[in-house]
């Protein structure tokens, strides 16, 4: 009977059994070696600076222009600190005794108003390993749920394996505000979802070594952990922080009682109190301080209005109109879109309340039918207006693209 030379299993107790010229190798060795390949190759592996590209502050805004729209402050502070991190690596241990702290970045905002497409882009122009992770996953070690350390997974996986690449990566992790302590007295009952996940994640965002299942999770206990220093890993928190603006009002009108309080209360915009989001009010509403102390960037993002939501269906360089374009060109087709479509679109983004990801969703139910047909019609012209965009949605219940 066949077996696996490596490890003695028949044909029968694998799934795969490769034939070679003088033996067999199992699926379960395969993967074993494949990942003992990866973990050796990629710790002789060195990422150098010259693969990342290094551009002044303003270089890095005008990169980020290109993509996002609006949020100025937001774009400006990345900028600065994203240029101070990577100084920060470049510099040379034992030249001066002053040591540059890690400038992790916080952006509190509304869902969909580009958080995560910030940092993915700033990933993009450094050419770094990036992933995305959700706070929600989290739990405490002991629960179901992810532990901490498999926030780093992705990120290796993105890296190829490759350990110091991904030491100097970029990990966002959305949802931070979930992971808030919930009501004011830590110690009403152990909250799974809480504060101890806080603890968890201060040691990835403070630098330490963590030791990172390669494949994740806990389903595979014989997994051999890889450490990764997150001392050089710029951590990106987002979390939409809703009802903040309360701890903030809250905070405000405290401050103002006497000197300059006449002053001070004219300036403060209520329709946009986020504008003055600061440290305290992060702890008011229920991070840990360590937390917020390790987030020291910290920067607000504004909700879009018409006039940005109308920019991003066809400003930024990969804009869902110019999308649409391209893949209609491929076809040899020439699409237009009116103005007044365009319009049409955001006006029903806004009025279902279904923000920039709601804009690719009108698009794609208004796109769906020529995107069908058009290709085999041989047709080579096509201009979307505003009738044959009312007379697509008509037939579908805007309240499903809320989903989307
Ligand atoms: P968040 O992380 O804040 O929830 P995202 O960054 O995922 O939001 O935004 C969702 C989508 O909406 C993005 O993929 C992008 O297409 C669009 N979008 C949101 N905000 C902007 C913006 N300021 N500029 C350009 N596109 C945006």
């Amino acid at each position: 009977m066949d077996k696996c030379s490596f490890c003695g299993r028949t044909k029968r107790e694998v799934n795969l059994l490769v034939a070679g010229l003088e033996g067999h190798i199992c699926d379960h060795c395969i993967e074993q070696a494949h990942s003992i390949m990866n973990e050796e190759l990629g710790s002789k592996k060195h990422i150098s600076f010259d693969t990342i590209n290094l551009l002044k502050p303003a270089e890095i805004k005008n990169f980020l222009d290109q993509y996002v729209i609006g949020q100025e402050m937001a774009k400006k502070i990345i900028s600065v600190a994203v240029y101070n991190h990577y100084k920060r690596l470049m510099q040379k241990p034992d030249s001066e005794d002053i040591e540059i702290e890690k400038s992790n970045i916080l952006l509190v905002g509304e869902t969909g108003t580009g958080k995560t497409l910030l940092a993915r882009t700033v990933a993009k122009m450094l050419h770094v390993p990036f992933t995305i992770v959700d706070a929600t996953v989290l739990t405490e070690a002991g629960y179901v749920g992810e532990d901490v350390e498999s926030l780093l997974t992705r990120l290796l996986q993105n890296a190829d394996y490759d350990v110091k690449a991904a030491e100097k990566g970029i990990v966002f992790i959305d949802e931070i505000d979930k992971i808030a302590r919930k009501g004011d007295n830590p110690s009403i009952t152990r909250d799974v979802s809480g504060e101890g996940v806080q603890q968890g994640l201060l040691k990835l965002l403070e630098g330490s070594i963590v030791n990172v299942p390669p494949q994740g999770g806990r389903k595979h206990p014989e997994q051999k952990m890889i450490p990764v220093d997150t001392k050089d890993i710029l951590f990106i928190c987002g979390g939409a922080f809703e009802g903040i603006e309360k701890k903030i009002a809250q905070r405000l009108n405290t401050q103002v009682v006497g000197y300059n309080a006449s002053k001070n209360r004219e300036r403060v915009d209520k329709e946009n109190l986020l504008q003055y989001i600061a440290p305290q009010d992060l702890r008011a509403y229920g991070m840990i301080p360590e937390i917020v102390g390790r987030l020291p960037v910290l920067t607000f993002l504004n909700p879009l209005d018409r006039k940005a939501l109308r920019a991003i269906l066809t400003e930024p360089k990969n804009a869902i109109i110019k999308q649409y374009q391209k893949l209609f060109k491929m076809d040899n087709i020439e699409l237009t879109f009116t103005e007044g479509v365009l319009d049409y679109i955001v006006d029903k983004a806004i009025e279902f309340k279904l923000g920039a990801r709601g804009l690719r969703a009108i698009c794609e139910a208004i796109m769906l039918d020529p995107m069908f047909e058009l290709p085999s019609t041989g047709s080579n012209q096509l201009v979307i207006t505003e009738d044959y965009a009312i007379h697509k949605l008509a037939r579908i219940d805007m309240r499903i693209l809320k989903a989307s």
